[in-house]
Formats: C-alpha cells, sequence, structure tokens
C-alpha cells in the first residue's frame, strides 16, 4: 500500500510509492521503443499486456479488451496510488499520514504505434480529451477523492516510459500544494478585484499581443508573463470555467485543433522536445468558482531544475517569453496533416 505522507513545515504532501520501484524500466532510462510496434503494450492486439480497460470509445460490436478501440483508459500497471481501501488518516508524533488511495490511470491515446500526439488526427484528440472529461466525471463521484490531474510526459527527460503516444490520469484524496497556491492567489486577486485573474489575464495579453501564440473564437495559447521555462506555454479556454469537467462540446471540438496546432509548433520550432502537459482544473468538490479558471500548461524541457531552483522556488528562464512566444507565433504549421499509415 503506498502511503501519503504530509511534510510538517509548508505542508506538502509526498506519495510513498512502493509499487512503482517494481517498474522493469526506470524512468530515467530512455522509453522503451518498440521499432515493429508488435511488442508494445499500448498497440491494438496487445490489450491482455495491460490491466482491464477502464472505458474505451469503440466500434460498435467489438468486445471490452478486444482490438476495435480508437482510445482506451487503463489502469496504470505500476500505480503511484490505489484504489482500493480506505484511507485511515494517522499521525505519527508531529507527522501526518495516510493510506495512498487514488487512482492512478493512463489513456492510450490511438491503437497504432504513434509516438507524437501530433500524429494523431485533430477528431482523434477530441476523443482524447472527452476521455479526460469522461474519467474526472466518473471519478468525482468517489466520496474519498478530491483532486484529478491530467498530465502527459513525453521523451525519457519528461518522465516517460513508454513511447507510445499517452497520458496519465492520477486522482489523490487532497488537492495538490501547487493548485491550493494558484487557487489562494486567484481567491486573493478576486476578492480584491472582484474579478477572474485568468479572465483578466486573457484580456490583458490580447490587448498586447506580445506573448499570444494562438488566438481562436474559444482559446488563447500565450506564454505567460513570468514563464518559468523557455517556451512555457499556456492554453486558455475564453469562457470562465473553474472545471475542466464542465467543458462544453464546441469546446473540446476546437481544443482538438488548438492543442495539436501549439504542440506541432512547438516540435517544429523546438525539433521535438521532451515536453510535459498538465490540466490545472479546480478541485472536485467545489461548485463552479468565480476565481478559478481551468488551463493546460505546456513546458518543454529544455533546461534542468538545478540546485538554485531547488534551494530558492526561483526558475532562471534564459528565453523572455515574448521573444518565445513571436518565435512560436511565426512557426507555421498544419493540424490536419497525419502521417500515412499502412
Ligand atoms: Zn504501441
Ligand atoms: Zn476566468
Ligand atoms: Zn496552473
Amino acid at each position: 500500500m503506498p502511503e501519503l505522507r504530509k511534510d510538517p513545515i509548508v505542508g506538502r504532501w509526498v506519495i510513498i510509492a512502493t509499487e512503482r520501484a517494481k517498474r522493469t524500466v526506470m524512468p530515467k532510462l530512455e522509453p522503451r521503443t518498440f521499432p515493429s510496434g508488435t511488442l508494445c503494450p499500448f498497440c491494438e492486439g496487445q490489450e491482455d499486456k495491460t490491466p482491464h480497460e477502464i472505458l474505451a470509445y469503440r466500434d460498435r460490436h467489438s468486445q471490452p479488451d478486444k482490438p476495435g478501440w480508437r482510445v482506451r483508459v487503463v489502469p496504470n500497471k505500476f500505480p503511484a496510488l490505489q484504489i482500493e481501501g480506505n484511507l485511515n488518516k494517522r499521525g505519527e508524533g508531529i507527522y501526518d499520514k495516510m493510506n495512498g488511495i487514488g487512482a492512478h490511470e493512463v489513456i492510450i491515446e490511438c491503437p497504432f504505434h504513434e509516438v507524437s500526439m501530433t500524429g494523431l488526427t485533430e477528431d482523434n484528440i477530441r476523443e482524447v480529451l472527452w476521455a479526460y472529461r469522461d474519467r474526472l466525471v466518473d471519478l468525482k463521484k468517489d466520496q474519498r477523492l478530491v483532486y484529478g490531474m491530467v498530465f502527459k510526459n513525453v521523451g525519457a527527460l519528461a518522465g516517460a516510459s513508454l513511447e507510445h503516444t499517452h497520458s496519465q490520469l492520477i486522482v489523490t484524496p487532497i488537492v495538490p500544494i501547487n493548485v491550493s497556491e494558484e487557487m489562494q492567489g486567484a481567491a486573493d486577486f478576486f476578492n480584491y478585484r472582484g474579478r477572474c485573474i485568468y479572465c483578466d489575464m486573457i484580456h490583458q495579453e490580447l490587448a498586447t499581443e506580445k506573448r499570444i501564440v494562438l488566438d481562436t473564437p474559444n482559446f488563447v495559447a500565450f506564454c505567460p508573463f513570468a514563464s518559468r521555462f523557455p517556451f512555457e506555454t499556456w492554453i486558455v479556454p475564453k469562457l470562465h470555467n473553474s472545471h475542466y469537467e464542465n467543458i462544453q462540446k464546441m469546446e473540446i471540438d476546437e481544443l482538438g485543433t488548438v492543442l495539436k496546432t501549439v504542440l506541432l509548433k512547438l516540435e517544429t520550432a523546438l525539433d521535438k522536445p521532451p515536453y510535459n502537459y498538465i490540466i490545472h482544473t479546480a478541485p472536485f468538490d467545489t461548485q463552479s468558482l468565480p476565481h478559478y479558471h481551468w488551463h493546460m500548461e505546456i513546458i518543454p524541457r529544455l533546461t534542468r531544475v538545478a540546485g538554485f531552483e531547488w534551494g530558492t522556488g526561483f526558475y532562471i528562464n534564459p528565453v523572455p517569453p515574448e521573444q518565445a512566444a513571436e518565435f512560436l507565433r511565426e512557426t507555421e504549421v498544419d493540424p490536419s496533416a497525419v502521417p500515412p499509415r499502412p
């Protein structure tokens, strides 16, 4: 059973994950590659190599855990948290801990062996974005769980251990500290100005244009003013909404194209860098919040976090976001293009 432990000084929770030590491939190694695609556990036809599927968008008449799917969600074989059991919150002197209850799922984004999300059609990406929503809607019914974090690791430097394009969802029984800090800052701004800071940010970024990467009817992608990393890019919906799972169909349709376009720009401009993306959304147990606004953060892993960053929480970013945004803006890509499939 994994364990959640709280740092008594800053209140940060840590997952002590015993199961993950059993992974045959440690994340620091190159992701496992499957040149032929035949032995990859995420490829169609290898469904018996993964735990039983939780959700799949399938062709009619196809069977669970059999071929015929387009997007498939399975439990992580080496979960950081486990779904069975109770939290059993307890203390140990000055320390707080609880059982590592939660969910750790893998969203396999396509049945064929493709290593980049940008190799998928926009429709395929839309279904991936729906799968995120469907899983969050389902998991938030579990009273023990309070937060769902969707993320993607691409490349060994970004923590990927398998190359077949996939994303992950970790659902935790506590609100992660990065999210509670964002929510606190946003709430302070709201209490002072009476407006959502993300909505204000969209407004100002669109007015000044210098950090804009992409502007579409319902989304804006920009390099944030205080970017921690070179080419850090956020995708923010123009429609105020605190919870990703409340996203509307027309937004998902557009986000499929926006996400693919931004990722293509990063891949083209930076020669396929390792990267992470995450979705920041409000905790499950909150109603629609006027001060918080879901968003996606994309972080190319071009620099390493070193001693100064660990020691201070400061980041040294060698590329001004205005310069990064201009470069990405001018990088021309075609989101309708897909590589030929055999
Ligand atoms: Zn594969
Ligand atoms: Zn807002
Ligand atoms: Zn955020």
